[in-house]
C-alpha cells in the first residue's frame, strides 16, 4: 500500500542516486515514496535556465567516464545533444599570464606528483594527499590548487589512498541541455514530496517511523541519500542513533567548490573553451572557462578554503575576486566587458552543506561503512558512498541502483 502517510519504501533525498533508487524501486513494482527536501529534484544537479540565455549548470556539469556513465544512456534516452568536445583540462590553456611552457613543466610536475601518490599500496598507512609533494617544488601551489577544484579541498585534508582508489577512464562529455536537466527529467513521473525535509527515522519497531515537517510516514525499509555531511551534522537523525554512520560520515565531509557565470561582451576575441588560471603562483585561485559551448560566457570555479571565504561575502565577493584575477590578466578595460549572471554557494546550502565528498586522511574505508545497511531495512546511497566513483553525479547513480538491488533482495528474502 502507498498513500502520503503510509509506504513500503522510503527513498530521503531527490538527488541522482535518490532517483536512480526510486526509478529502479517502481520498476520492481514495490511502493515507494521520495521525500525532497527542496521545492526541485536534482540536489547538487542543477541546471539554471533563469539567469541566463542558456541552461547553466550551477552543479554537475561534465559526464565524468562518459564511456560508462548511466547518466549518458538516460540522455540518449531523452534526445538530448551531447557535446564531445574535450574539457579544457585536458588541453593547453590559453598562454595568457601562463606560458606554453610553463604549462609543460606544470603538466610534468603534476603527472610526477600524481605517479608518486599512486605509488601508496593497500598495506601502507594512508597519508594526507599533500605527503607526496615533492618539497620547493615550484608548482605546489598550482598542483594544491587544482586540488580544490578536484576534490574541494587542499591536499592536506584529502587522503592519498582515497584519491588514488578514484576511477576515470578520461573521456568527459557534456549536455548542451545541462547535466541537471537530464537527471531531474529521470525523476519525472515518480511518487516525489518535495518540500519535505526528513528530520529522524525511528527505526526502534517492526515498521520505520520517518518524521517529516509535512507530518510522520511509515514504511518497511528506507534509502538514505542525503549528503555526508548532513549525516555527520545530524540535522536527520535516526532513533536509535546509528554511531558507527555518523562517524563514517565525518570521515567523509563535503568539500567545496563554486562556480559564478559571468556574461561576456565582445566574446570573439577569445578562443571557444578556452581555459585561463587567476594566478599560477598561489593555491586561492579561480579557474576560467571562456566561452563554454562557444557561447558568451565565462565559468569560473573556485574551490576549498578559497571559495568558503569568498562564500561569507555573498555573490558580490565573487564577482570582485573574478573581475580583479580576469583583469590582473587582462587589462582594467576587462572589468567592463564582464558582469556576473548567477553563483550558487553550495557551502551555505542547507540541504547540501558542500558540493562533493573527499575522505579525510586515514578515513578512505568510511565510504564501504557508510554504504553498508542496518538491519537489512535501512538502506544508504549517494555519491559518498562509492568507492572509486564518489563525488560524481554518476557515482551516486550507480550506488542508488546498488542500494535498490539490496533492498529488492532483503524484502525478498522477508517474504
Ligand atoms: C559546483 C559543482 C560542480 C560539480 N561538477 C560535477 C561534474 O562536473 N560532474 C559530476 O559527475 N559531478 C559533479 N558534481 C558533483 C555532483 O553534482 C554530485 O556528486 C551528485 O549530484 C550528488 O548526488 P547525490 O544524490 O549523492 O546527492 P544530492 O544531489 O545532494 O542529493 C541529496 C538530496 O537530499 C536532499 N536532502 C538533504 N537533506 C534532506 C532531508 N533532511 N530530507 C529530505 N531531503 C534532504 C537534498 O536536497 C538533495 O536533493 C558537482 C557538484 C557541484 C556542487
Amino acid at each position: 500500500m502507498t498513500s502520503t502517510s503510509d509506504t513500503e519504501v522510503v527513498i530521503i533525498g531527490g538527488g541522482a542516486a535518490g532517483i536512480a533508487a526510486a526509478r529502479r524501486i517502481v520498476d520492481a513494482q514495490l511502493g515507494c515514496l521520495l521525500l525532497e527536501a527542496r521545492s526541485r529534484l536534482g540536489g547538487r544537479a542543477w541546471t539554471s535556465t533563469e539567469h541566463s540565455a542558456f541552461p547553466i549548470d550551477l552543479g554537475c556539469g561534465w559526464l565524468h567516464s562518459a564511456d560508462r556513465n548511466p547518466w549518458r544512456d538516460a540522455a540518449e534516452a531523452q534526445r538530448r545533444s551531447i557535446d564531445k568536445t574535450p574539457p579544457p583540462w585536458m588541453r593547453p590553456s590559453a598562454p595568457i599570464g601562463f606560458p606554453l611552457s610553463e604549462q609543460l613543466a606544470f603538466l610534468k610536475a603534476q603527472q610526477e606528483f600524481h605517479h608518486r601518490l599512486d605509488s601508496l599500496s593497500e598495506e601502507q598507512p594512508d597519508v594526507a594527499s599533500a605527503s607526496f609533494l615533492e618539497p620547493r617544488e615550484q608548482w605546489n601551489a598550482l598542483i594544491n590548487a587544482v586540488s580544490t577544484y578536484v576534490s574541494g579541498a587542499e591536499l592536506d585534508r584529502v587522503s592519498a589512498r582515497d584519491l588514488g582508489r578514484y576511477a576515470d577512464s578520461g573521456v568527459n562529455w557534456r549536455v548542451v541541455e545541462g547535466y541537471g536537466t537530464v537527471i531531474a527529467t529521470h525523476g519525472h513521473g515518480l511518487p516525489v514530496i518535495l518540500g519535505c525535509p526528513v528530520r529522524l527515522i525511528d527505526h526502534r519497531g517492526r515498521r520505520l517511523k520517518v518524521e517529516t515537517t509535512n507530518g510522520p510516514i511509515v514504511a518497511d525499509a528506507a534509502i538514505v541519500t542525503i549528503p555526508s555531511t548532513i549525516l555527520a551534522e545530524e540535522t536527520m537523525r535516526f532513533i536509535p542513533p546509528l554511531a558507527k554512520k555518523t562517524e563514517a560520515a565525518a570521515g567523509l565531509p563535503l568539500g567545496l567548490a563554486d562556480k559564478l557565470f559571468l556574461s561576456l561582451a565582445q566574446p570573439e576575441e577569445f578562443e571557444k573553451e578556452s581555459r585561463l588560471f587567476g594566478r599560477i603562483d598561489r593555491s586561492e585561485t579561480g579557474v576560467y572557462h571562456v566561452r563554454p559551448f562557444g557561447r558568451p560566457q565565462i565559468e569560473g570555479y573556485f574551490g576549498g578554503r578559497l571559495a568558503a571565504d569568498l562564500e561569507a561575502g555573498g555573490v558580490a565577493a565573487f564577482a570582485d575576486f573574478a573581475i580583479r584575477e580576469l583583469v590582473g590578466l587582462l587589462g582594467s578595460h576587462f572589468a567592463n566587458r564582464v558582469r556576473p549572471l548567477k553563483l550558487h554557494p553550495w557551502g551555505v546550502d542547507p540541504f547540501s552543506r558542500g558540493s562533493y565528498s573527499y575522505a579525510s586522511p586515514g578515513k578512505a574505508d568510511c565510504r564501504a561503512e557508510l554504504a553498508a545497511p542496518v538491519d537489512d531495512r535501512l538502506f544508504f546511497a549517494g555519491e559518498a558512498c562509492s568507492q572509486n566513483d564518489f563525488s560524481t553525479a554518476h557515482g551516486a547513480y550507480l550506488t542508488g541502483i546498488a542500494a535498490a538491488e539490496r533492498l529488492i533482495a532483503a524484502r525478498g528474502r522477508k517474504r
